[in-house]
């Protein structure tokens, strides 16, 4: 295979999935050969079928394959690869993954393990990015230690108040008292919730916003000081705190709203000293931005920004990391139509319980401005043991009519069988008025659509 000799000779893909899948796909394109890791449970999937090299590095459970930081450095320099690229999840956000990739001179494709640091533990995070000029949402200075300094935080912030974990990601570990009264419980359980999730019960207070957006940054900086963004995307569908259906841009910011958060992202990353893909997330309320977070990886959403920007953002992450300069100026980036992407999970519609299972049919739906990025194929087993997204839909379109048109479209193309998947679910929700009228907050599919359904 050609290779541009001046990136990176062998990369290591230390996930598995979609994520796995994509980043196989753009080293190819950049014509690095690859190198698939593989629990036992997952010999059968398609990084692995695809992959120049495959190296089984475990037993089914994560920790003992996906997190195993042994097993996957030693695939590493058994295979010779000189970069690792964490993909989403794992250990994707991972600072002493990071710090032991380096230590062995083979490059981390992300951010430097300070940032991922940072980054990770929110209660810092949130003074980085005050310090960094972004707007915080109103809460606790820093780490709230025991209920008498949760009252009293409380007090200050006004209810409804939100505890949410330092340490927290993919929406545990956080709790809501709507008056003083549920205070004591909510504080207990969002901490007991955290250190079974995260093996750290630090806890953190936040005004709880009733009804905002979750609107997100796309950050892109090198090693040489050039930092662009790549516009917003909207991710306020979400059940549990999990996004279920993106959009790009976001149906209701003005140009003039878009251009401000945008640069002030910019001017954020940049005082961060920051490198790579980043995305900071902002909650969106009468007019008003606040920081909620910054994921120090790339986002399972990516390719909504990929269509309307044109761009292949995991390409451009690769040679980022093998330090190339960013090759496109903020000026030069065009922003172009409208995108979605249908989280497709292998689970009931209704129930939302995981339907793993043998797939016996698998057709995807094809035609213009469609793009599936799946992991299943026709004999495929989706295993229990794993995050249940099994395939990513992402239509584009010249506008947002078109684009959502496309996606019904799409969708009722779309046949994966017998097991249940949530193709049902965003059937429903591409025709749904409030969808179409773009007039939806995070609360949106809980509480109205789900709870009329
Ligand atoms: P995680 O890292 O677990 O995903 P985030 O801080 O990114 O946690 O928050 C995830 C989601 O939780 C947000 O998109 C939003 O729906 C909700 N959320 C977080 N903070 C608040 C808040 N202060 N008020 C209302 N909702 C919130």
């Amino acid at each position: 295979m050609k290779n541009d000799t001046s990136i990176f000779k062998k990369i290591l893909i230390a996930n598995r999935g979609d994520v796995a899948l994509r980043v196989l796909r753009a080293s190819r394109d950049l014509g690095i050969p690859t190198v698939s890791v593989h629990s036992t449970a997952d010999s059968d999937a398609m990084h692995v079928k695809l992959a120049d090299e495959s190296v089984c590095i475990g037993p089914p459970k994560s920790s003992e394959s996906y997190l195993n930081i042994q097993a996957l450095i030693s695939a590493a320099l058994v295979t010779g690869a000189d970069a690792i690229h964490p993909g989403v999840g794992f250990l994707s956000e991972n600072a002493d993954f990071a710090e032991i990739v380096n230590a062995h001179n083979i490059t981390f494709i992300g951010p430097s393990p300070e940032h991922i640091r940072t980054m990770g533990d929110k209660v810092a995070a949130k003074q980085a990015a005050k310090n960094a000029g972004l707007p915080l949402v109103p809460g606790s200075n820093g780490e709230v230690k025991n209920l008498t300094d949760a009252e009293k935080e409380a007090d200050q912030i006004g209810y409804p108040v939100i505890i949410k974990a330092a340490s927290g990601g993919g929406g545990r570990g956080m709790k809501v008292a709507v008056t003083k009264k549920d205070l004591s419980e909510s504080f207990s359980s969002a901490r007991s919730e955290a250190k079974a999730a995260f093996g750290d019960d630090t806890v953190y207070l936040e005004k709880y916003l009733t009804n905002p957006r979750h609107i997100e940054v796309q950050v892109f900086a090198d090693a040489h000081g050039n930092v662009v963004h790549l516009g917003e995307r909207e991710c306020s569908i979400q059940r549990r705190h999990q996004k279920i259906f993106e959009e790009c841009p976001s149906p209701i910011l003005s140009s003039e709203q878009r251009k401000r958060i945008g640069e002030l992202s910019s001017q954020a990353t940049k005082k961060l000293g920051y490198l790579g893909l980043g995305t900071i997330e902002y909650l969106y309320e009468n007019d008003e931005f606040f920081f909620i977070e910054m994921n120090t990886r790339l986002q399972v959403e990516h390719p909504i920004t990929e269509m309307v920007t044109g761009l292949d953002l995991v390409c451009e992450q690769i040679k980022i990391a093998s330090g190339s300069k960013l090759n496109f100026k903020q000026e030069e980036i065009v922003f172009k139509g409208h995108a979605i992407e249908c989280r497709i999970n292998a689970e009931n519609s209704s129930t939302f319980l995981p339907s793993p299972g043998k797939i016996d049919t698998f057709h995807p739906p094809g035609g213009p401005g469609v793009r599936i990025d799946a992991i299943v194929y026709q004999g495929y087993k989706v295993s229990p043991f794993y995050d249940s997204l099994i395939s990513k839909l992402i239509v584009y379109g010249k506008d947002r009519e078109t684009c959502l048109l496309r996606t019904q479209r799409a969708l009722e193309e779309f046949i994966i069988e017998p097991i249940d998947t949530s193709i049902e679910l965003h059937k429903k929700l591409v025709c749904n008025k409030d969808i179409k009228s773009g007039n939806y907050s995070i609360k949106w599919l809980e509480e109205t659509f789900l709870h009329n359904a």
